[in-house]
């Protein structure tokens, strides 16, 4: 769930903080997309609390959280639980436009009990912007709602309502029985029973929705990569092939580079650094330049795969013969490489990294003055920080041994 723990709406049945949101955290969704790499995820759901506070309504988190989980996983499936942005087609074009692969917005309640259970929304405006987005996705992005029960509807209502969701083009459907969080929610009207919801899930299959899930612990996200692919028959298979494919290619070319690696080489020292540099198939990554660190620039050159990395540091200020500057790279999967160099007097230094024998890949950069025979860096020592080189702006913060990735 993005966009912080406060919502800027008040619905009744719902357990999440309402209240004034805390800020804006423009770096949330890069880390969005790192934590499901973590997690090994195929196929994720993104929701987020309505944030009336900002212009957009918090579209942007939405749009570039796709953005990130595509560029660091292009075969991951992503789905988004939107907001209404208060009706701003500009917001929800921009939500769009990231293409994600399922776009959700929940109805959850019938007209009827639009303004007591929905008092931010309205019924006609959340039809409106499933339809909107149904005519703007391509077509092969679906939309999807979501049914709570047990607040109060009657069955021919439900009906009703399922039936303008599909006249809005919505694809997929999940109906839910409402637990009531606490005594201060709204009061719980009734448990719907098993066969209601069976009878619900193939009323809706007869209205034509590709996929529903229907069911008293059903939830907008259960099953929500299977719903997706029931649209698109072959896309997770597909998706893992992708991936298969991908791991199998890393593994031959990480063997290839290992093997160049240990070709040319062999000595770990400055020449042969120079010789990966110029080496073909080495990928560089210019580190932007810092405002806090004037002149300090950098490159970073990676041979396929990151099994070798080369910093080349520009503009380094001149050190005693007692310091030098320590390099630590920091990687996804939680490993760091260290390296030190003493700058030469044009303020130019290079320090190479033979890493881990395993396709790596690396987020941030950190570049700090120290003793000769430091062996750590003291808490709170500000560093030259260059954050997700290849991805995100650079960054500068104290260095705490104990979160070395934020
Ligand atoms: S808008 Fe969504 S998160 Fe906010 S209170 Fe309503 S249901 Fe909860």
């Amino acid at each position: 769930m993005i966009g912080g723990d406060n919502c800027t709406r008040a619905c009744p049945f719902c357990q999440i903080h309402n209240g004034r949101p805390e800020g804006y955290d423009t770096d949330e969704p890069r880390r969005v997309a790192h934590a499901i790499a973590r997690m090994g995820l195929n196929f994720a759901v993104i929701t987020g609390v309505a944030r009336d506070d900002l212009d957009d309504g918090g579209a942007w988190l939405f749009a570039e959280s796709i953005r990130q989980v595509r560029a660091l996983l292009p075969s991951c499936g992503v789905e988004v639980l939107i907001p209404d942005f208060r009706g701003s087609a500009a917001a929800l074009r921009q939500v769009v436009d990231a293409t994600p692969d399922v776009l959700g917005h929940n109805i959850e309640t019938v007209p009827r009990l639009y303004k007591r259970i929905r008092p931010g929304f309205t019924y006609a405006g959340s039809l409106e912007l499933l339809a909107r987005a149904r005519a703007w996705l391509p077509t092969g992005s679906a939309t999807k709602s979501n049914l709570i029960l047990g607040m109060g509807e009657e069955r021919g209502e439900i009906s009703e309502t399922m039936r303008h969701l599909r006249e809005a083009g919505v694809e997929l459907l999940t109906i839910t029985q409402y637990l009531q969080p606490s005594r201060q929610h709204l009061n719980l009207q009734r448990f719907v029973t098993p066969e209601e919801f069976a009878e619900l899930k193939a009323e809706a299959e007869g209205l034509g929705f590709a996929h529903v899930e229907s069911g008293p612990l059903v939830r907008s996200s259960y099953h929500a990569g299977r719903m997706h692919e029931a649209l698109h028959p072959g896309t997770l298979d597909r998706r893992a092939r992708i991936a298969a494919a991908a791991v199998l290619a890393l593994a031959l070319a990480g063997w290839l580079g290992w093997r160049g690696f240990e070709l040319f080489d062999p000595g770990r020292n400055l020449s042969a650094a120079r010789a990966v540099v110029s080496a073909p198939n080495v990928i560089t990554h210019q580190l932007p330049a810092l405002a806090t660190a004037p002149g300090a620039s950098g490159t970073l050159q990676s041979r396929p795969h990151q099994w070798l990395s080369v910093i080349t540091l520009h503009g380094l200020a001149p050190v005693s013969g007692r310091e030098r500057y320590l390099v630590f790279l920091h990687g996804y999967s939680g490993w760091t490489l260290a390296g030190a160099a003493r700058p030469a007097p044009d303020g130019s230094a290079q320090v190479r990294f033979a890493a881990e024998p395993r396709p790596v890949s690396i987020y941030e950069v950190f570049v700090t003055r120290a003793a000769d025979d430091a062996t750590s860096i003291p808490h709170g020592t500000p560093v030259l920080h260059w954050f997700d080189p290849v991805h995100a702006p650079p960054r500068v913060r104290p260095f705490d041994p104990a979160h070395p990735a934020p």
